[in-house]
């Protein structure tokens, strides 16, 4: 049996990317596209990608074509039957490569014309244009840990330390002792901004080396499709630094903060005076199907229970509550919506490696009705 050894260095920050820049410098002929086709794997929280040439420019995913993979080796098929199709859902400009080349999010499906089961994005899109009259609004905030690839947090003390520094000076921090990281946040905001993402802002968050994103505010499937292509984004942006991603709802224990991605929504009615009528109905409502919403609102619902621990911010896993400007609530609203009569929710009960096509579906299911199947 062959030894495995854990990786303890990434390579790829030290290549030389003076030498790489030269390559990336060759003029192209004008009609050779680089697309990079982008898909979840069986996971359902890790991405994959592979590219092929284009001869032309897609501008919208019909105009892209259907590709294939072994999903055999994604955990997506079994290898006697593992033709497995990429079907384009969005096209973004590549920020690797620049235009003309492009990123392409797809959908997975089976050779049976069935959805693979990481595949949510249909049962979004459904709902999305079922309510698109009531132009469902999103703003997700995707927080992150930056660790080394041997997985312990960047720039904490190797050999088992925590960082000293107390937590709530990292929140929005400023200074060497406070933060770790900037750079690939940085890097990653000007990404997703060439790509044409609906990027919206970032924050150091309350963990050492802890980060958050905003993709927002996003009309029906875009906002989903956008945190997912910005996930790709900062997997690929965090290569050139060496650096590991993760998006584990509680990744040091119980004794550090836990990750999410709260998920802000609105609707027509609930942005029209007498909204807050609607928004209390929806409170009602998101009550009843606490359980149901907790089962999907994390990639492991125990992870995701680790979290909401009633401490550090969360409310409690099996209790559903919501309040005005409290952020220990599983659904906050802002304050003076009473007073305005109108406004958003704000559910803070997703982790942080939910699948948002699965919240933003079942938020549209449970307060506006109808199915996503
Ligand atoms: P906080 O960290 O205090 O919760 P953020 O600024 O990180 O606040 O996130 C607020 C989110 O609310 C943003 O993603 C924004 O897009 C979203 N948002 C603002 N207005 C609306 C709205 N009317 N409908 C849906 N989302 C909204
Ligand atoms: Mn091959
Ligand atoms: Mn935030
Ligand atoms: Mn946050
Ligand atoms: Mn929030």
């Amino acid at each position: 049996m062959a030894k495995r050894t854990l990786l303890k260095h990434s390579i790829n920050h030290i290549m030389n990317k003076k030498v790489f820049d030269r390559y990336m410098r060759l003029p192209m002929p004008c009609n050779k596209i680089l697309a990079t086709y982008v898909w979840i794997d069986g996971s359902g929280i890790n991405m994959r990608c592979k590219d092929r040439i284009l001869t032309y420019m897609p501008f919208c995913p019909e105009q892209a074509p259907e590709w294939h993979f072994d999903g055999s080796s994604t955990g997506q098929a079994t290898a006697d039957n593992s033709d497995t199709t990429l079907k384009p859902c969005a096209i973004y400009k590549d920020p690797f490569r620049c235009e003309p080349h492009v990123l392409i999010l797809c959908e997975v499906y089976h050779s049976d014309g069935k959805p693979a089961a990481s595949n949510n994005r249909k049962y979004c899109n459904n709902l999305c244009e079922l309510h698109a009259a009531e132009e469902p609004w999103f703003g997700l905030e995707q927080e992150y840990t930056m660790v080394d690839v041997d997985g312990w947090g960047l720039g904490w003390p190797k050999g088992g330390g925590f960082p000293a520094v107390k937590y709530q000076y990292s929140y929005c921090g400023v200074g060497a002792k406070y933060i770790a990281g900037r750079d690939v946040s940085e890097a990653h905001a000007k990404a997703c901004l060439y790509a044409g993402l609906d990027f919206e802002g970032t924050n150091a968050e309350v963990m050492f080396a802890c980060w958050e994103w905003q993709i927002g505010v996003s009309n029906g499937i875009k906002g989903a499709d956008d945190l997912w292509i910005s996930r790709y984004i900062m997997s690929r942006v965090a290569e050139d630094y060496g650096v590991d991603i993760t998006y584990h709802p509680k990744p040091f224990g119980h004794l550090h903060p836990g990750v999410g991605m709260h998920h802000n929504f609105s609707t027509n009615k609930m942005r029209t005076e007498g909204g807050y009528k609607f928004i209390e109905e929806c409170m009602k409502k998101l009550e009843t199907n606490h359980m149901k919403h907790m089962k999907v609102y994390g990639n492991d619902e125990m992870t995701n229970k680790m979290r909401l621990s009633g401490k550090f911010e969360t409310s409690p896993f099996d209790k559903f509550s919501w309040g005005i400007a409290n952020r220990k609530t599983s659904v906050r609203l802002q304050r003076g919506i009473k007073e305005k009569d109108k406004g958003y929710i704000e559910d803070r009960r997703p982790a942080g490696d939910c699948d948002p096509y699965l919240v933003c579906g079942l938020l549209m299911e449970t307060c506006l009705g109808g199915a996503g199947g």
